[in-house]
């Protein structure tokens, strides 16, 4: 049995999601003690208790403490199964952290899943499905298998209701296969986008302006998009993809915060990243870490695989999931932060 802390560096959901996923892919059981410790509203949320469903689902794992607000939990995790199914968060709380759970086993399974995920797809701290969709799953499918993800409906908060489709075809037997990302090569195309659902067009006119007069790019595209989303809601999507890897910053709208302010957010975002000059932002790397982690892991005995990214000076969310990963992995992760004063590289498993 793995013993886990929850208040341990960032002490947040995160901890108990990369958990559970580890759990399933080691089949090593996990108890968490003081979950998500380091947050106003302790203890499992209705999002993180779906990711707890859907990890029981999946494996018919035991399980003890699977209650809104429980500090503790326990899983025992049984086989996996790989199939189809469907998780709804039932709120408007994050489904593209559902899917960051139970993806990580499926990715190294025997057979295709189909998932559908329910729930919010455009939430403040967590991906938007276009990150998960043009920035993550295309780096995961450079390391062996094919995943692809297919929006139906944006979910925002507080209505949600949103819904996506993902389709994987596993690694093959020999397992995920490392990279190396350590430049991002030539800039291919950049690209913003408004979303705008049930709310006053005036505030996508103002956040398109504040794109054009702040991004001055000579060749890129923005459109603006109503949705489908079943409540109101509203964010900036600014794309930004290279010969190697596709970054992309978003914008929440909220209530209270201008229609400028919103653009400006995802528009500063890119800025830093490009300034950093890294292939890797700042989300992408502690989402990044989870997947080169398994992979190092099932290369422990034969091929002792070593991948490694250049990113920014490390958020907690990564040192965290490092630490997480090392508890279940036992593998070596080093963080070099020699070299420009904006950049670390991350060499992940065995050099
Ligand atoms: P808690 O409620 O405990 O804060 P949580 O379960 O909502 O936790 P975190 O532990 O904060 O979530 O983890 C958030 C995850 O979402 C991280 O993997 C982070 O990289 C990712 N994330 C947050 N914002 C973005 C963004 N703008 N783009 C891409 N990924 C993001």
């Amino acid at each position: 049995m793995i013993h886990i802390d929850g208040s341990q560096g960032e002490g947040g959901g995160q901890i108990v999601r990369t958990s559970l996923a580890l759990s399933m892919v080691t089949g090593q059981s996990v108890s968490i003690e003081r979950v998500r410790a380091g947050r106003e509203k302790p203890g499992l949320m209705r999002q993180h208790l779906t990711s707890l469903k859907a990890a029981q689902q999946l494996c018919g794992a035991e399980v003890a403490g699977d209650s809104i607000g429980s500090p503790t939990l326990v899983f025992q995790p049984g086989q996996v199964v790989p199939g189809s199914y469907q998780f709804s968060v039932g709120t408007a709380g994050s489904a593209t952290l559902v899917l960051q759970t139970v993806l990580p086993p499926l990715l190294i399974a025997s057979e295709p899943s189909r998932l559908i995920l329910e729930g919010g797809t455009h939430n403040p701290w967590a991906p938007p499905f276009e990150f998960l969709q043009r920035s993550y799953l295309p780096l995961l499918n450079r390391m062996g298998p094919t995943v692809t993800a297919t929006l139906e409906r944006p979910g925002f908060y507080p209505a949600g209701g949103g819904r996506f489709v993902v389709e994987i075809e596993p690694a093959p037997p020999s397992g995920l296969v490392s990279f190396d990302l350590l430049e991002r090569g030539d800039i291919r195309s950049r690209r913003g986008r408004v979303l705008l659902s049930n709310l006053p067009g005036h505030i996508a006119d103002r956040e398109m302006e504040e794109l054009t007069r702040l991004a001055q790019w000579a060749d890129g595209t923005l459109v603006r998009e109503s949705t489908n989303a079943h409540g109101p809601g509203n964010v900036v999507l600014v794309e930004l993809e290279t010969a190697d890897v596709t970054e992309v910053f978003v914008g929440f709208g909220e209530h209270g915060v201008k229609a400028e302010t919103v653009a400006k957010r995802a528009i500063d975002d890119l800025r830093d990243y490009l300034v950093a000059d890294v292939p890797v932002g700042p989300y992408l790397a502690d989402q990044l870490l989870l997947p080169l982690g398994v992979s190092a892991w099932q290369s422990r005995e034969t091929s002792r695989q070593c991948g490694t990214f250049r990113t920014m000076p490390l958020t907690q969310h990564s040192q965290t999931q490092i630490d997480v990963l090392q508890a279940f992995l036992e593998i070596p992760i080093h963080v070099d932060s020699e070299g420009p004063r904006e950049s670390v590289t991350v060499r992940v498993g065995w050099k």
